[in-house]
């Protein structure tokens, strides 16, 4: 039996009712993984001894033992998150010898519940990256075509999904770095609530934008995957004590008299032909199972990418500064040279470092941070980002979930977009709001361009109406019969 296409709810109930056993599910993940893998380079390492983890599992069910949430689920992680002793780049040279000495809180909470890491994950260099040709480990390619991009920076979590490496992954989102390659893979893929799931553990890029979140085939296995890891956690105080409801256990998909809302801004974007019709398909899904459609207006959207990039920009210059040879990162080779001063020191270990897109980032933040530029740059994208989130919480009075495209256009050619920064940074035009006002907001897929690449379209909710958001997606999942039995590659 090929347990390949199950999905995680799948995998847990049969392996604690006995069914199948943890370690043949492992098997057939592994195998796939280490077929498949080297034509898409979306692991950066696999994790073999999960099979012996597995095996343990079993052990345990024989014995009687009550067995977690994602019992014997093989679950990827993006290399951003630490794994104790086991190696988490973050995508860079910097962390390429880097083995933590701790687990982030993600890492260990999945494993509470008896999920078992298959491996670490391609991504860009320090989630910076919209496409996944950002990494010091080489481009992960799409499934459905090699040609194209996975989409990033979580591009390695979403092929490691769509290819059946794994049937769960975990990501980060600061920008979109989870919604955007979802929906270029042709999988769900969440970002939750500010303050649903820990940093801790978590490499840090922009830390008031940072979210780890699930990628997953279906709408239920990604709303399982998040109640396993959301809640308060004592070692990121930015967590919140808000219950973390049984979003599995509600899933519905009675959505009369949700009021769903169209922003305006964004459906009137330029969008490609087939994004708009699986906008346009996905809100008649909606509609014929009984919700109500409204135009809202929110004001200021259109500044998002801008102001993203002075405060996602700023923080990534403070928090990448501990990269310096000394306490963290890579230390030149300094035998034929040795380092004039300390500075001459600090600025060669940071050059042989960094990638191109990362000391782009590191400058133009520490360039807004400056004095005589912090009241004109950070400072007032600071403030226009409150007025932004304003603009959220007002829309929601007349609404209880936003629906509208992810992307203008589905993945792209592998070299399309790599030389035009700004052409790269407009892939997030749609996402980044969400980040920048702390809403949950999702990727859920819709069918296939014309082209054969996947389409998804994003939903997103008010603060803490995770809820909502889920149903919606599940509403367009089951109507859309976008098989998740459909494997992208050839
Ligand atoms: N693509 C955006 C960036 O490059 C978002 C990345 C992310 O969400 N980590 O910053």
């Amino acid at each position: 039996m090929d347990l390949t296409t199950l999905s995680a709810f799948e995998i847990a109930d049969k392996v604690k009712a006995g069914e199948v056993s943890a370690e043949h599910v492992f098997a057939q993940f592994l195998a796939n993984t280490q077929k498949i893998n080297p034509r898409l380079n979306a692991f950066i390492s696999i994790h073999e001894q999960g099979l012996e983890i597995a095996k343990k599992i079993d052990q345990r069910r024989q014995r009687g033992e009550t067995l977690g949430r994602l019992a014997g689920v093989p679950v990827s992680l993006k290399d951003m998150f630490c794994t104790k002793g086991i190696p988490t780049t973050a995508g860079s040279n910097a962390l390429k010898n880097y083995v933590p000495p701790y687990s982030s809180t993600v890492t260990e909470r999945l494993a509470r519940e008896d999920a078992v890491l298959i491996g670490k994950t391609n991504q860009d260099e320090f989630a910076m990256g919209s496409s996944g040709e950002n990494s010091a480990f080489g481009v992960c390619k799409n499934p459905w075509n090699e040609d194209f991009v996975p989409g990033g920076s979580s591009g390695g979590a979403a092929v490691s999904v769509a290819a059946k490496m794994s049937p769960l992954a975990f990501g980060t989102d600061t920008g979109g770095s989870i919604r955007q390659p979802a929906s270029f893979c042709g999988v769900v893929g969440v970002k939750p609530t500010y303050g649903r799931v820990s940093r801790h553990g978590i490499i840090a890029f922009a830390s008031s934008l940072d979210q780890a979140g699930p990628f997953s085939r279906t709408v239920l296995d990604s709303a399982l995957a998040l109640e396993v890891v959301s809640g308060l956690c004592e070692k990121d105080s930015t967590t919140s004590e808000t219950e973390v409801p049984v979003w599995s256990k509600h899933i519905t998909t009675d959505i009369r008299n949700l009021r769903v809302g169209k922003p305006r801004q964004f459906w009137d974007s330029d969008l490609s032909a087939d994004v708009r019709k699986s906008c346009e398909t996905a809100e008649l899904q909606l509609k014929d199972a009984g919700a109500k459609i409204v135009d809202v207006d929110l004001p200021l959207v259109e500044k998002s990418v801008s102001i993203y990039y002075l405060v996602a920009t700023a923080e990534a210059s403070s928090n990448l500064a501990r990269y310096d040879g000394v306490r963290f990162g890579y230390r030149d080779d300094f035998s034929k040279e040795p380092p004039a001063d300390l500075e001459d020191f600090y600025s060669r270990n940071r050059a042989a470092m960094f990638g191109g897109e990362v000391k782009r980032r590191i400058l133009v933040g520490t360039y807004a941070l400056s004095s005589g530029y912090y009241e004109a740059y950070y400072k007032k994208a600071c403030q226009v980002r409150r007025l932004l989130t304003e603009g959220f919480q007002k829309a929601f009075q007349t609404c209880d979930v936003l629906l509208g495209p992810v992307t203008t256009q589905p993945a792209f050619k592998i070299g399309a977009k790599i030389r035009d920064p700004l052409q790269m940074y407009l892939n997030d035009v749609f996402t980044i709001s969400a980040n920048l006002a702390g809403l949950p907001a999702l990727s859920v897929p819709t069918g296939l361009s014309a082209e054969g690449l996947p389409l998804g379209v994003q939903l997103m909710a008010p603060q803490f109406m995770e809820q909502s958001m889920f149903n919606a997606a599940q509403v367009i999942e089951s109507a859309s019969k976008f098989s998740r039995n459909i494997n992208g590659l050839r």
